[in-house]
């Protein structure tokens, strides 16, 4: 990690971001609320109302399966907020994880939870290929 990072300001550059990640946060905990709600319903109606047949069981199985999926979607994203949230406090953020170096705006502004600039992300992806022969 290079010293760079300590001698940036921390950053109004960064504050709308801030907001917009809070306001992010909020309305993906919303949606994970709301699964959550949804999951515990389902499952009540499911328990008064047994299966009719094999295929409602499996209907029942894939909306089910779908419910969780979205959930795991939604954590994710909470996750990769809270990530964001980390780095802009620390003053990290913006900056290559790798090498240290700033990562351009146009690559924040298309994926504001990158990590990496975009020279280590291909070394990455290089290497990620090469593991896959
Ligand atoms: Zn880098």
């Amino acid at each position: 990690m290079k010293t760079i990072l300590r001698k940036v300001a921390p950053d109004v550059r960064y504050d709308g971001l801030r907001q917009m990640l809070l306001d992010k946060k909020r309305d993906v905990q919303k949606q994970i609320d709301g699964l959550i709600i949804q999951r515990r319903q389902d499952q009540e109606q499911w328990r008064e109302e047994p299966a009719m047949d094999d295929q409602d069981m499996a209907s029942r199985d894939s909306s089910a399966d779908q419910l969780l999926s979205l959930l795991d979607v939604w954590h994710r994203m909470r996750i990769s907020l809270d990530e964001a949230l980390t780095r802009l406090r620390d003053g990290t953020y913006g900056f290559c994880k790798d090498c240290g170096e700033p990562i351009s705006k146009a690559r924040l502004n298309a994926l504001p939870f990158a990590k990496t600039c975009i020279d280590c992300q291909n070394v990455i992806e290089g290497l990620e290929n090469v593991a896959r022969g």
